[in-house]
Protein backbone atom coordinates (compact mmCIF):
# COMPACT_ATOMS: atom_id res chain seq x y z
CA UNK A 1 0.00 0.00 0.00
CA UNK A 2 1.38 3.04 -0.56
CA UNK A 3 0.91 6.35 1.66
CA UNK A 4 -0.38 9.77 0.90
CA UNK A 5 -0.36 12.27 3.50
CA UNK A 6 -1.61 15.62 2.17
CA UNK A 7 -0.08 17.55 5.28
CA UNK A 8 2.10 20.11 4.24
CA UNK A 9 0.01 23.52 2.91
CA UNK A 10 3.69 24.79 2.52
CA UNK A 11 7.61 23.54 2.72
CA UNK A 12 7.68 21.52 5.86
CA UNK A 13 10.07 23.02 8.20
CA UNK A 14 14.16 23.06 9.27
CA UNK A 15 13.25 20.87 12.46
CA UNK A 16 10.92 18.29 9.95
CA UNK A 17 13.64 17.92 7.54
CA UNK A 18 16.61 17.34 10.25
CA UNK A 19 14.35 14.67 11.95
CA UNK A 20 13.81 13.02 8.57
CA UNK A 21 17.29 12.79 7.91
CA UNK A 22 18.63 11.54 11.10
CA UNK A 23 15.50 8.62 10.71
CA UNK A 24 17.10 7.64 6.84
CA UNK A 25 20.57 7.61 8.74
CA UNK A 26 19.37 5.69 11.31
CA UNK A 27 17.05 2.91 9.98
CA UNK A 28 17.82 3.57 6.02
CA UNK A 29 13.77 3.55 5.38
CA UNK A 30 13.12 7.41 4.09
CA UNK A 31 9.97 6.31 2.66
CA UNK A 32 8.85 5.17 6.61
CA UNK A 33 9.33 8.54 8.38
CA UNK A 34 5.83 10.02 9.15
CA UNK A 35 3.73 12.00 7.17
CA UNK A 36 6.21 11.24 4.15
CA UNK A 37 4.04 9.48 0.96
CA UNK A 38 4.99 7.20 -0.97
CA UNK A 39 2.23 7.72 -3.92
CA UNK A 40 2.76 8.45 -7.08
CA UNK A 41 3.24 11.99 -8.25
CA UNK A 42 0.45 13.79 -9.96
CA UNK A 43 1.36 16.81 -10.81
CA UNK A 44 4.10 17.37 -13.38
CA UNK A 45 4.99 20.66 -12.46
CA UNK A 46 6.08 22.11 -9.11
CA UNK A 47 8.59 20.55 -6.93
CA UNK A 48 10.77 21.72 -4.60
CA UNK A 49 13.96 19.96 -3.48
CA UNK A 50 14.46 19.92 0.59
CA UNK A 51 17.91 18.11 0.61
CA UNK A 52 21.02 17.42 -1.42
CA UNK A 53 21.67 13.80 -3.03
CA UNK A 54 21.65 11.47 0.54
CA UNK A 55 23.06 7.76 0.06
CA UNK A 56 20.31 5.81 2.06
CA UNK A 57 22.40 3.07 4.14
CA UNK A 58 20.54 0.27 2.95
CA UNK A 59 22.15 -2.23 4.36
CA UNK A 60 20.13 -1.43 7.26
CA UNK A 61 17.32 -2.38 5.45
CA UNK A 62 15.63 -5.91 5.48
CA UNK A 63 17.43 -7.74 3.05
CA UNK A 64 19.33 -4.76 2.02
CA UNK A 65 17.48 -4.22 -0.94
CA UNK A 66 17.25 -0.49 -2.38
CA UNK A 67 14.38 1.85 -1.72
CA UNK A 68 11.07 1.80 -3.66
CA UNK A 69 10.88 4.62 -6.26
CA UNK A 70 7.23 6.73 -6.41
CA UNK A 71 7.58 7.46 -9.81
CA UNK A 72 8.29 3.88 -11.23
CA UNK A 73 8.77 1.61 -8.68
CA UNK A 74 6.37 2.07 -5.70
CA UNK A 75 6.70 -1.62 -4.55
CA UNK A 76 10.21 -2.91 -5.91
CA UNK A 77 13.85 -2.01 -4.79
CA UNK A 78 15.11 0.85 -7.21
CA UNK A 79 17.71 3.51 -5.92
CA UNK A 80 20.18 4.08 -3.05
CA UNK A 81 20.82 7.66 -4.12
CA UNK A 82 17.92 9.52 -3.64
CA UNK A 83 16.24 13.40 -2.25
CA UNK A 84 13.98 14.95 0.31
CA UNK A 85 11.38 16.66 -2.38
CA UNK A 86 8.15 19.04 -1.57
CA UNK A 87 5.56 19.12 -3.93
CA UNK A 88 3.36 22.39 -3.55
CA UNK A 89 0.74 21.39 -5.18
CA UNK A 90 -0.22 18.29 -3.80
CA UNK A 91 0.90 19.22 -0.10
CA UNK A 92 3.05 16.05 0.23
CA UNK A 93 6.72 14.93 0.64
CA UNK A 94 8.28 12.12 -0.62
CA UNK A 95 11.84 10.77 -1.19
CA UNK A 96 12.77 10.50 -4.51
CA UNK A 97 15.47 8.49 -6.98
CA UNK A 98 17.19 11.58 -8.27
CA UNK A 99 17.15 9.91 -12.11
CA UNK A 100 13.87 9.34 -12.48
CA UNK A 101 13.24 12.47 -11.07
CA UNK A 102 14.68 14.19 -13.82
CA UNK A 103 13.31 11.65 -16.18
CA UNK A 104 9.65 12.64 -14.85
CA UNK A 105 9.95 16.42 -14.65
CA UNK A 106 12.84 17.30 -16.90
CA UNK A 107 13.12 21.33 -16.91
CA UNK A 108 11.38 21.85 -13.63
CA UNK A 109 13.70 19.30 -11.70
CA UNK A 110 17.06 21.66 -13.03
CA UNK A 111 14.83 24.62 -12.14
CA UNK A 112 14.53 23.29 -8.27
CA UNK A 113 18.20 21.94 -8.33
CA UNK A 114 18.69 25.84 -8.67
CA UNK A 115 16.09 26.90 -6.09
CA UNK A 116 17.11 24.38 -3.66
CA UNK A 117 20.79 25.51 -4.15
CA UNK A 118 19.79 29.36 -3.37
CA UNK A 119 17.85 28.22 -0.47
CA UNK A 120 21.14 26.39 1.09
CA UNK A 121 23.11 29.66 -0.10
CA UNK A 122 20.91 31.11 1.96
CA UNK A 123 20.26 29.40 5.17
CA UNK A 124 24.35 29.68 5.22
CA UNK A 125 24.36 33.34 5.09
CA UNK A 126 21.54 33.35 7.83
CA UNK A 127 23.96 31.44 10.25
CA UNK A 128 26.93 33.21 9.00
CA UNK A 129 24.68 36.60 10.23
CA UNK A 130 24.10 35.25 13.47
CA UNK A 131 28.18 33.78 13.78
CA UNK A 132 29.50 36.89 12.91
CA UNK A 133 27.24 38.84 15.53
CA UNK A 134 28.34 37.04 18.13
CA UNK A 135 32.02 37.79 16.58
CA UNK A 136 31.56 41.21 16.33
CA UNK A 137 34.39 42.12 18.87
CA UNK A 138 36.23 39.78 17.09
CA UNK A 139 36.19 41.31 14.41
CA UNK A 140 36.16 44.68 15.49
CA UNK A 141 39.85 43.82 16.96
CA UNK A 142 40.84 42.35 14.02
CA UNK A 143 39.91 45.02 11.77
CA UNK A 144 41.31 47.32 13.93
CA UNK A 145 44.74 45.53 13.58
CA UNK A 146 45.16 45.29 10.04
CA UNK A 147 43.69 49.23 9.10
CA UNK A 148 46.54 51.72 10.42
CA UNK A 149 49.38 49.18 8.56
CA UNK A 150 47.22 49.33 5.33
CA UNK A 151 47.23 52.94 5.60
CA UNK A 152 50.87 53.24 6.52
CA UNK A 153 51.62 50.61 3.81
CA UNK A 154 49.50 52.38 1.19
CA UNK A 155 51.09 55.53 2.29
CA UNK A 156 54.64 54.36 1.72
CA UNK A 157 53.76 52.45 -2.08
CA UNK A 158 51.85 56.05 -3.13
CA UNK A 159 55.38 58.01 -2.35
CA UNK A 160 57.36 55.78 -4.35
CA UNK A 161 54.92 55.99 -7.18
CA UNK A 162 55.03 59.49 -6.73
CA UNK A 163 58.51 60.13 -6.39
CA UNK A 164 59.98 57.10 -8.75
CA UNK A 165 57.40 56.26 -11.33
CA UNK A 166 57.60 52.64 -12.87
CA UNK A 167 60.27 52.14 -9.62
CA UNK A 168 57.59 49.42 -8.29
CA UNK A 169 56.50 47.51 -11.02
CA UNK A 170 60.11 47.31 -12.55
CA UNK A 171 61.31 45.33 -9.46
CA UNK A 172 58.39 43.40 -9.31
CA UNK A 173 58.80 42.25 -12.67
CA UNK A 174 62.45 42.00 -11.57
CA UNK A 175 61.85 39.49 -9.04
CA UNK A 176 58.87 37.44 -9.89
CA UNK A 177 61.05 36.57 -13.02
CA UNK A 178 63.48 34.66 -10.21
CA UNK A 179 60.38 34.05 -7.74
CA UNK A 180 62.33 36.45 -5.99
CA UNK A 181 65.39 33.55 -5.84
CA UNK A 182 68.45 36.76 -5.95
CA UNK A 183 70.94 34.72 -8.37
CA UNK A 184 74.74 36.01 -9.46
CA UNK A 185 76.39 34.48 -11.96
CA UNK A 186 80.34 34.58 -11.96
CA UNK A 187 82.76 33.63 -15.06
CA UNK A 188 84.75 31.07 -13.69
CA UNK A 189 87.29 31.52 -16.56
CA UNK A 190 87.28 28.22 -17.35
CA UNK A 191 86.29 26.45 -20.59
CA UNK A 192 83.93 23.19 -21.20
CA UNK A 193 85.21 20.95 -24.11
CA UNK A 194 83.36 22.49 -26.13
CA UNK A 195 85.30 26.10 -25.69
CA UNK A 196 81.92 27.31 -23.91
CA UNK A 197 82.75 29.53 -21.07
CA UNK A 198 81.98 27.52 -17.75
CA UNK A 199 79.78 30.32 -15.86
CA UNK A 200 79.09 29.85 -11.76
CA UNK A 201 75.35 30.54 -10.24
CA UNK A 202 75.22 31.07 -6.86
CA UNK A 203 71.87 32.44 -4.95
CA UNK A 204 73.06 34.63 -2.23
CA UNK A 205 69.33 34.82 -0.89
CA UNK A 206 65.63 35.48 -1.05
CA UNK A 207 63.57 38.91 -1.72
CA UNK A 208 60.87 38.78 0.22
CA UNK A 209 57.77 41.06 0.49
CA UNK A 210 56.86 41.97 -3.63
CA UNK A 211 53.56 42.40 -2.54
CA UNK A 212 54.26 45.87 -1.77
CA UNK A 213 55.32 46.29 -5.51
CA UNK A 214 52.89 44.54 -7.12
CA UNK A 215 50.66 46.43 -9.53
CA UNK A 216 47.41 45.50 -7.47
CA UNK A 217 48.45 46.42 -4.31
CA UNK A 218 45.33 48.33 -2.85
CA UNK A 219 45.04 48.08 1.03
CA UNK A 220 42.42 50.73 0.70
CA UNK A 221 39.79 49.31 -1.53
CA UNK A 222 40.14 46.06 0.62
CA UNK A 223 39.55 48.71 3.44
CA UNK A 224 36.59 49.98 1.89
CA UNK A 225 35.20 46.47 1.04
CA UNK A 226 35.86 45.06 4.22
CA UNK A 227 34.45 48.35 6.05
CA UNK A 228 30.95 48.34 3.78
CA UNK A 229 30.76 44.42 4.43
CA UNK A 230 30.84 45.18 8.32
CA UNK A 231 28.28 47.82 8.49
CA UNK A 232 25.91 45.67 6.34
CA UNK A 233 26.57 42.79 9.09
CA UNK A 234 24.99 44.85 11.56
CA UNK A 235 21.71 45.11 9.56
CA UNK A 236 19.15 42.17 10.22
CA UNK A 237 18.73 40.53 7.37
CA UNK A 238 15.04 39.90 6.69
CA UNK A 239 12.74 37.23 8.10
CA UNK A 240 12.91 34.44 5.11
CA UNK A 241 11.01 31.60 4.24
CA UNK A 242 11.91 29.01 1.35
CA UNK A 243 9.31 29.48 -0.62
CA UNK A 244 10.22 33.89 -0.61
CA UNK A 245 11.81 33.67 -3.74
CA UNK A 246 12.66 37.35 -3.44
CA UNK A 247 13.85 37.47 -0.13
CA UNK A 248 15.91 34.18 -0.86
CA UNK A 249 17.87 36.42 -4.05
CA UNK A 250 18.30 39.57 -1.88
CA UNK A 251 19.60 37.66 1.49
CA UNK A 252 22.18 35.64 -1.17
CA UNK A 253 23.28 39.00 -2.85
CA UNK A 254 24.07 40.54 0.34
CA UNK A 255 25.40 37.58 1.67
CA UNK A 256 27.47 37.44 -0.82
CA UNK A 257 28.76 40.61 -0.61
CA UNK A 258 29.41 40.58 3.19
CA UNK A 259 31.61 37.12 2.57
CA UNK A 260 33.57 38.99 -0.35
CA UNK A 261 34.28 41.81 1.73
CA UNK A 262 35.59 40.03 4.62
CA UNK A 263 37.35 37.66 2.44
CA UNK A 264 39.10 40.54 1.04
CA UNK A 265 40.15 41.72 4.90
CA UNK A 266 41.46 38.31 5.74
CA UNK A 267 43.80 37.77 2.13
CA UNK A 268 44.72 41.91 2.94
CA UNK A 269 46.16 40.80 6.01
CA UNK A 270 48.57 38.02 4.26
CA UNK A 271 49.46 40.42 1.76
CA UNK A 272 50.44 43.34 4.38
CA UNK A 273 52.26 40.89 6.70
CA UNK A 274 54.21 39.88 3.46
CA UNK A 275 54.70 43.46 2.04
CA UNK A 276 55.92 44.61 5.93
CA UNK A 277 58.99 42.24 5.06
CA UNK A 278 60.22 44.04 1.91
CA UNK A 279 61.14 46.94 4.11
CA UNK A 280 63.25 44.84 6.53
CA UNK A 281 66.88 45.96 6.32
CA UNK A 282 68.00 42.72 5.78
CA UNK A 283 66.02 41.86 2.57
CA UNK A 284 66.68 45.53 1.24
CA UNK A 285 70.37 44.43 1.86
CA UNK A 286 70.76 41.31 -0.20
CA UNK A 287 68.52 42.91 -3.09
CA UNK A 288 70.53 45.59 -3.10
CA UNK A 289 73.67 43.14 -3.59
CA UNK A 290 72.03 40.96 -6.36
CA UNK A 291 71.24 44.68 -8.00
CA UNK A 292 74.88 46.09 -7.93
CA UNK A 293 76.34 42.70 -8.99
CA UNK A 294 77.65 42.78 -12.94
CA UNK A 295 75.22 40.08 -14.04
CA UNK A 296 71.75 42.03 -12.63
CA UNK A 297 69.98 43.52 -15.20
CA UNK A 298 69.82 46.38 -13.14
CA UNK A 299 72.83 48.84 -13.40
CA UNK A 300 73.01 50.46 -10.11
CA UNK A 301 70.80 50.30 -6.91
CA UNK A 302 70.75 52.21 -3.77
CA UNK A 303 67.95 50.81 -1.66
CA UNK A 304 68.14 51.01 1.99
CA UNK A 305 66.06 52.02 5.14
CA UNK A 306 67.22 54.05 7.52
CA UNK A 307 64.23 54.01 10.57
CA UNK A 308 61.45 56.40 8.78
CA UNK A 309 63.47 57.10 5.19
CA UNK A 310 63.26 54.52 2.51
CA UNK A 311 66.17 55.62 -0.17
CA UNK A 312 65.65 54.40 -3.47
CA UNK A 313 68.43 55.54 -6.04
CA UNK A 314 68.41 53.18 -9.23
CA UNK A 315 69.83 53.54 -12.79
CA UNK A 316 68.28 50.36 -14.96
CA UNK A 317 66.94 50.09 -18.35
CA UNK A 318 63.60 50.97 -17.46
CA UNK A 319 65.12 54.78 -16.64
CA UNK A 320 66.57 56.61 -13.46
CA UNK A 321 64.53 55.98 -10.64
CA UNK A 322 64.90 58.30 -7.17
CA UNK A 323 63.07 58.15 -3.89
CA UNK A 324 63.04 59.67 -0.09
CA UNK A 325 60.30 57.83 1.00
CA UNK A 326 58.86 58.10 5.03
CA UNK A 327 57.79 55.21 6.78
CA UNK A 328 56.03 55.65 9.63
CA UNK A 329 56.78 53.28 13.02
CA UNK A 330 53.38 52.00 12.90
CA UNK A 331 53.94 50.45 9.69
CA UNK A 332 55.67 47.52 11.48
CA UNK A 333 53.07 47.18 13.95
CA UNK A 334 51.85 43.73 14.96
CA UNK A 335 49.18 41.99 12.68
CA UNK A 336 46.41 39.98 13.73
CA UNK A 337 48.10 35.99 13.62
CA UNK A 338 47.02 33.55 11.51
CA UNK A 339 45.35 31.98 14.16
CA UNK A 340 43.14 34.82 14.90
CA UNK A 341 39.45 33.51 15.28
CA UNK A 342 37.95 35.31 12.32
CA UNK A 343 40.77 33.66 9.74
CA UNK A 344 39.29 30.64 9.78
CA UNK A 345 35.16 31.68 10.22
CA UNK A 346 34.89 33.90 6.97
CA UNK A 347 33.78 30.88 4.11
CA UNK A 348 36.47 30.93 1.33
CA UNK A 349 33.92 32.42 -1.19
ZN1 LIG B 1 11.66 5.56 -10.73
Amino acid sequence: MSTHHAVFPTQPDDAFIAAWRTHIEGTGYPELFANVSTSKPEQDEGIELLSEEIRVPVGLREGGSRVPCPFCSRHGPKFERGRMAYFPIEHVVRFIGRHCAIKHFGENYHDAEKRYRQQAACREYITFWKEMAARRDELEDFFAQIEPVAANLAFVRRQIDDQAPGFASFLYGELVQSNGDLVIVTHTGVKDRHGNAVDERKSIGRAVGRSLLAREFDPKKAIDKAKAAMHDLTVDLPGWSPDDHETTMAIVNRGWKAVKGLRALVDLRTELADAQRFLEPKNLRVIERWANDPSSPIVSLTLRRDGKQLLIRSGSYAGKHYSNAIVPETTFAALPPVSHPIVGSIPLK
